[in-house]
């Protein structure tokens, strides 16, 4: 899960919350701040604790994208005062908490055991809240993220069979423009940084090419680092 950084509150107040959409276009792109997937349809600001359970209706920190699929699942389980239940992409490493293997969200249980058994916890908590890892039962499962994240890793993986004929060739930089065009086209940022988990060069590209991806979380080969939060 792409880790973010929103930066300090753009707003000193807000009348409703769907004000602050231009800004967490601005600092975060159209993402949806859990599974990734781009949104095209009209964007949903999410709360990370519930609008309908106390939870802050306009304070920036409280505030996330979601596609209606997570926001949908997400609903009122985390309530006023409970964020602290969940890790979350704004404040965690939360690129670390999460593995794509085969285009398919999992919790990370192997590194997070190390850490704490709470952050697996917490981490287990957003996961499943969101139905991050949910499969569609059959055609008329209307929920589309699998679908979507299938497609996208074909695309980054045939994208990085191109890269490998032209990475020493003189179309290096126009075909590292066209990588980072694709993957902020698809969304998905933690596929594309897996299928080019070997290629420093590209996955620092795309940590500048999504809006926000808090670059703190990642050295300058483009690999996750530790910082702050639950999993320091
Ligand atoms: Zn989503």
């Amino acid at each position: 899960m792409r880790p973010i950084d929103k930066g300090k509150s753009p707003y000193s107040k807000i009348s409703n919350y769907q004000e602050a959409e231009p800004y967490l276009n601005k600092r975060i792109g159209r993402y949806c701040s859990f599974c990734e997937m781009p949104i095209f349809h009209v964007p949903e600001v999410e709360h990370r604790e519930g609008k309908a359970s106390g939870g802050d209706l306009t304070a920036w920190e409280n505030l996330l994208y979601g596609c209606k699929y997570c926001n949908t699942r997400k609903s009122q389980k985390i309530k006023a005062g409970e964020a602290d239940k969940w890790i979350w992409p704004d404040k965690d490493n939360t690129f670390l908490a999460f593995t794509y293997t085969d285009g398919i969200p999992k919790v990370n249980e192997a590194y997070l055991k190390t850490v704490d058994a709470k952050v697996l916890e917490k981490a287990q908590g957003l996961y499943d809240g969101v139905g991050l890892g949910h499969y569609p039962k059959n055609d008329s499962d209307k929920d589309k993220r699998w679908q979507r994240r299938i497609v996208t890793l074909g695309i980054a993986e045939n994208s990085r069979r191109i890269w490998l004929k032209m990475k020493d060739s003189e179309f290096k930089e126009d075909e590292l423009k066209q990588i980072v065009t694709m993957a902020t086209q698809t969304g998905f940022f933690s596929i594309w940084m897996m299928v080019f988990q070997d290629d420093s060069e590209v996955k620092r590209e795309l940590i500048k090419a999504f809006p926000g991806t808090a670059e703190k979380c990642f050295d300058t080969n483009g690999c996750a680092k530790l910082y702050g939060g639950e999993l320091e």
